[in-house]
């Protein structure tokens, strides 16, 4: 007799927020996933931590507890030059630390009674004959009827399926700074963006706590320059960069509708490419994913026959040309370089639709399809008018 694995529902592979948030959907709707994590939790993720307002719907009420700084300012730079700070009358993001956030949503896998095997890497898939999934990994092997990658950025699942959801690679490399050491008021409440050193990429800092998250970002192929970037991003915050552990990690964008599902495994988050190409937030889209991936894979199994390659229609529909729209927004700015730059000084206008856009009150989307030049054009002139002390 040859024995079988267990024949499991869903197998998640990967305990990042897009994992774990698709597992306690489905957890609630009845479903029984088992979640498979490479590595032990608590773990490290370079990220900047940066949690935007409009992320929060998808997150259990009690995030709260495990929020860091609240941000409602930015401070812009330009090449590393002189700067201004921008504030806004609500919050636009929190900060996390993705080592007690990643924890803090599997540990409520676990309470839902969801299966959650850690230090367990995926190696390879492969469809059986009766139409299920054959996962081998480090620990032996499993069979799903569904599988998930939430793998991050260089997805197993992705490679294994065939799956190639990737336009574009950014590279991160990041240095988590003691707060002290920037005898600088500029963090507070405050995150700080440089802009216009490098085509496509840029810098940041965020506040968590005591520590300051020191990072840049910018196509893979100009690694070398990023480090260069990086190295000078610290001088001009007075740090000495040879002192300092960089860390580094891909950062995955897609701005055409490439597949991200088939033959009953779909990605979500940053194994489907789903990060920001002008922000860089990957964490909204992740969650976003999740749930339109819960709600297709619990169509599956109540019957609807083509609820699963009804994925791909939703993320081309709901999240694909949010992406597109960014990278475009990205492309004019970097474009207009030192120009835009003035204007986002001078003008609160397109300051406040940004904003707008990180709390979710509107879409760049929504920007790019209300964008008329002329009347932007109007608009600042008015402000501008109206700014202007009088003789
Ligand atoms: C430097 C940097 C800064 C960033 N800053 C921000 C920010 O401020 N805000 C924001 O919104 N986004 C930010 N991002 C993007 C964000 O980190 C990602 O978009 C987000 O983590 C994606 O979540 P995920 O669940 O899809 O994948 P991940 O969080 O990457 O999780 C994937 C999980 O899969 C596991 N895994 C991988 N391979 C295997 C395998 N073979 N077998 C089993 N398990 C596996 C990993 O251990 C990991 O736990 C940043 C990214 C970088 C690189």
């Amino acid at each position: 007799m040859i024995f079988q694995n267990p024949l499991h529902e869903v197998a998640i592979i990967g305990a990042g927020p897009a994992g774990t948030t698709l597992a306690l959907a489905l957890l609630q709707a009845g479903l029984k996933p088992v979640i498979i994590d490479k590595a032990a939790f608590p773990r490290p993720k370079v990220c900047a931590g940066g949690l935007t307002i409009k992320a929060l719907q998808f997150l259990p009420r009690d995030i709260g507890t495990i929020l860091a700084d609240e941000i409602s300012r930015v401070n812009l730079s330009f090449n590393l030059n002189r700067g201004f700070t921008k504030s806004y009358p609500q919050p636009l993001l929190h900060t996390v630390d993705r080592r007690r956030f990643d924890a803090f949503l599997a540990e409520r896998v676990q309470a839902a009674g969801g299966e959650f095997r850690q230090g367990e890497r995926l190696e390879s898939l492969t469809k059986t004959p009766g139409g299920a999934w054959r996962l081998e990994t480090s620990r032996g092997s499993l069979r799903a009827r569904v599988i998930v990658g939430a793998d991050g950025a260089r997805s197993a699942v992705a490679r294994g399926a065939g799956l190639q959801p990737v336009d574009f690679w950014h590279l991160g490399l990041q240095a988590e700074v003691p707060r002290k050491l920037i005898r600088t008021a500029v963090f507070d409440r405050t995150i700080w963006l440089d802009m216009g050193s490098m085509p496509d990429g840029y810098a940041w800092g965020f506040p968590r706590g005591d520590l300051l998250l020191i990072g840049v970002g910018g196509p893979l192929s100009r690694g070398r320059e990023l480090k260069g970037y990086q190295a000078r991003v610290l001088s001009h915050l007075g740090l000495d960069n040879r002192s300092l552990p960089l860390a580094a990690h891909l950062i995955p964008h897609r701005v055409t509708p490439r597949p991200v599902c088939r033959d009953q495994v779909l990605l979500v988050g940053d194994a489907a490419g789903l990060a920001d190409f002008w922000t860089g937030e990957g964490i909204f889209f992740a969650l976003m994913s999740a749930a339109l991936a819960a709600r297709q894979i619990v169509g599956f199994f109540q019957g609807e026959a083509d609820a699963l390659a009804g994925y791909q229609s939703l993320i081309d529909r709901e999240i694909t040309p949010e992406l597109t729209s960014a990278y475009q927004f990205s492309k004019i700015f970097n474009y207009l370089g030192p120009l835009a730059f003035r204007c986002l000084e001078r003008y609160d206008y397109p300051w406040e639709v940004f904003c707008r856009v990180m709390r979710g009150d509107r879409s760049f989307l929504e920007v790019k399809s209300r964008f008329r030049p002329d009347i932007l054009l109007h608009k600042l002139l008015v402000r501008s008018a109206r700014n202007r002390p009088i003789a």
